[in-house]
């Protein structure tokens, strides 16, 4: 009998895990689909696509802390790294009641996606604690983000998995994460999280990253569809970091901001907000309620706002078939991740709709993350326009590339983000192959 070797076994797909199959279609489901519906254009890299739809690891901890009165709370807390092929982990940490395995394991695949589109050396992950962080005082929120830190400490680091700020953490709940893994490392490692404030080795323009990347991605689609800017009428749902700042950047190159919704209610006014007067209101009351001179209405009418760009920067699963026929706008910027369901992007594409997605328009955070992170590492920090200019070539190339792929391809552009991606990251997956 001959003992010649067996052939190089194929990658093959096996049944997932149940923990990974989607029963719903929550977003680690909507991310499937969205895998699927690349996996054609991948070519001889589809071999290894199974990857894509596994995250490579997935730490669920619990976070006992002691409340203000002298109770024990436990909460539930989560660090996934989908992927590290291209490099660290690198993504997120999200503070919300609703948090769930499903969610942050859709996130940090969706990291993964965002790092390779724009090209950034780094694989997707995520984190997040099911909490609602409002309902703590500082001293618990403080306990609680120091002990998730420590609890996630045996797989971050600088040159492992980058966490940063996402939905309701900030440069504060960032500084307690870096100082607490210094404290358990023995050294100050201030390139353990991006997002950080600026005196503690944060970059210059971080804040503002992602809502630049938003208008810049913005203003290069509007030019390819002959969408003027000066006088485009803008829609924005979520007026925090991400939606405040793109509203401010399109109201400054001419736009009339003419609906704005936010947690607190939804207002409009047809001759266009005051942007910085209304960014001074969400300041100080915390919400777009009762900004005078605009009219509130009720917050279904906001999809069907006569307007040209929308803008959903909130939470996810907010454009769906309920309300997608509805939207008037040419152009919808995903400045949030996962806003749009499936159903609603083919209504979207059937009605001529243009869809930037998250995972292009959304990437300036990341972007200059990316940066704050080399600066870190280089103790060398670069001036606000340096990184401004630096941010907008990375994010005009990245959006170039995608409108090319799909063009050629006749797809929409998160196929296309998704094919440029994948690509990026099995071809990476296959150079280093298999381990042992
Ligand atoms: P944020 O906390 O600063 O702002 C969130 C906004 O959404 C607030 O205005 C809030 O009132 C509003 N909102 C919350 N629930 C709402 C609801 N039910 N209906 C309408 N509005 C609601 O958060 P952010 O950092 O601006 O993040 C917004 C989105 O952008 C998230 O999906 C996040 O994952 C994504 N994102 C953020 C960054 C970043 O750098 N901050 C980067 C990439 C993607």
């Amino acid at each position: 009998m001959s003992h010649a070797p067996s052939p190089a076994p194929a990658v093959t797909a096996h049944t997932l895990p149940s923990y990974l199959q989607a029963d719903n279609l929550g977003p680690w489901g909507i991310y499937l689909q969205q895998v699927d519906r690349v996996t054609p254009y991948l070519g001889h890299l589809s071999r290894w696509v199974e990857t894509l739809k596994r995250p490579k690891r997935a730490l669920i901890v619990d976070v006992p802390i002691e409340l203000d009165n002298g109770t024990v709370a436990h909460f539930e807390g989560y660090r996934v790294q989908h992927n590290t092929s291209r490099g660290p982990g690198k993504g997120g940490v999200r503070f919300h009641q609703d948090v769930t395995l499903s969610e942050v394991m859709a996130l940090s695949a969706w990291m993964s996606v965002k790092n390779a589109a724009v090209n950034v050396p780094y694989g997707g992950a995520k984190g997040g604690i099911r909490v609602d962080p409002k309902k703590l005082s500082m001293g618990e929120l403080e306990r609680m983000t120091r002990r998730y830190t420590s609890e996630i400490g045996i797989i971050i680091g600088p040159t492992k998995d980058i966490p940063a700020p996402d939905v309701n953490t900030n440069e504060q709940v960032m500084a307690w994460m870096m100082d607490t893994y210094s404290m358990n490392s023995g050294s100050t490692a201030t390139g353990v999280v991006t997002g950080k404030p600026v005196d503690l080795g944060g970059s210059l323009g971080r804040r503002e990253a992602t809502g630049r990347g938003v208008f810049t991605v913005g203003v290069e689609a509007a030019n390819h569809i002959g969408l003027e800017i000066k006088g485009a009428r803008i829609a924005v749902q979520g007026f925090g970091n991400v939606g405040g700042i793109a509203g401010k950047l399109f109201a400054e190159a001419g736009a009339r901001v003419v609906a704005v919704q936010d947690h607190g209610g939804t207002i409009v006014r047809e001759a266009g907000l005051d942007v910085p007067a209304l960014l001074a209101h969400v300041r100080e009351t915390g919400s777009v309620a009762g900004f005078p001179g605009a009219e509130k209405v009720a917050d279904d009418t906001f999809w069907g706002v006569p307007c040209d760009i929308l803008i959903p920067a909130a939470l996810e699963g907010q454009i769906t078939a309920a309300n997608a026929g509805r939207i008037q706008a040419r152009m919808v910027i995903e400045g949030a991740n996962g806003p749009t369901t499936p159903e609603a992007d083919d209504i979207l594409h059937e009605r001529n709709v243009l869809v930037l997605p998250d995972v292009i328009a959304n990437a300036g955070g990341v972007t200059v993350s990316y940066f704050e992170w080399v600066q870190d590492f280089s103790s060398f920090f670069w001036s606000e326009d340096e990184i401004n200019a630096r941010l907008v070539r990375i994010m005009k190339e990245a959006f170039g590339a995608v409108w090319n792929v799909a063009q050629d391809n006749k797809v929409s552009l998160r196929t296309a983000t998704f094919i440029v991606a994948c690509k990026r990251i099995l071809h990476a997956r296959e150079m280093r192959g298999l381990y042992p």
